[in-house]
């Protein structure tokens, strides 16, 4: 039979390559044995919570543009761990395995069939050309594939530099992103139903910001889903 002897071969060539340039899990730093690719080992991903109700912040028009919200993970421990990496220290092969959380739970919890578009919330262009990448971005390409969607990524510019939320109350967030994105006028979001995709949901300020631009330009309907919620 073909396969088994394929599978063999680059079994073979996997077990050399990993005598040759031993992979360290990226959190615990644990030599990471078998042949997966991910830079992150089976036992750190086993301890990532993630959200299996698919508890959701439901949008009520006086609160939230979106019209739902929906995070894939809890935002601690390793998750918060692999985003600190991510985000910071440019270790953007974890795309990869943070990507794949998200497109399983969103393939779980959200019809594909439903979604016309996929939009990473953008990042200031200032702060964009600091990181030299958009970590949602990233997210988001990752999740257009595994569902067949578009991604538009040019369309949506957020056009005010905010200070980092972190250390902000409800009210106050809301404060800071007020008026932070424009959709440009070219972009097509008409009757569209858009996911919007963002790394770390906290108060939902920065997606309803988001969603309030989108739904401006017309969208019909604006599902948010984060990586992970934080408190
Ligand atoms: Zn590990």
């Amino acid at each position: 039979m073909p396969t088994p002897v394929l599978t063999s071969v680059a079994d073979f060539f996997g077990v050399l390559f990993n005598l040759l340039y031993p992979r360290v899990c990226l959190i615990c730093s644990h030599k990471i044995n078998d042949l997966n690719i991910s830079p992150i080992c089976g036992d750190c991903v086993d301890k990532i919570r993630g959200n299996p109700e698919a508890s959701r912040i439901e949008g009520k028009t006086e609160d939230f543009a979106f019209d739902l919200a929906l995070y894939a993970a809890r935002y601690e421990e390793v998750m918060k761990k692999c985003i600190c990496l991510f985000k910071y220290e440019g270790k953007t092969q974890l795309a990869g395995p943070l990507g794949k959380l998200m497109s399983d739970f969103a393939v779980r919890n959200i019809g594909a069939e439903e979604i016309d578009v996929i939009v990473p919330v953008p990042l200031h262009p200032v702060k964009l050309r600091e990181r030299q990448f958009n970590q949602s971005e990233l997210l988001a390409a990752h999740l257009a594939r595994k569902m067949n969607k578009n991604m538009v990524r040019d369309k949506v510019r957020r056009i005010k530099y905010t200070a980092p939320q972190t250390e902000l109350k409800r009210d106050q967030r809301l404060r800071n992103v007020r008026g932070a994105f424009l959709v440009r006028k070219n972009a097509d979001f008409k009757e569209k139903t858009v996911l919007l995709v963002d790394d770390v949901l906290t108060t939902g300020a920065t997606l309803h910001e988001c969603a309030k631009a989108l739904k401006d330009a017309g969208a019909k309907k604006v599902v948010a889903l984060a990586l992970a919620r934080g408190n």
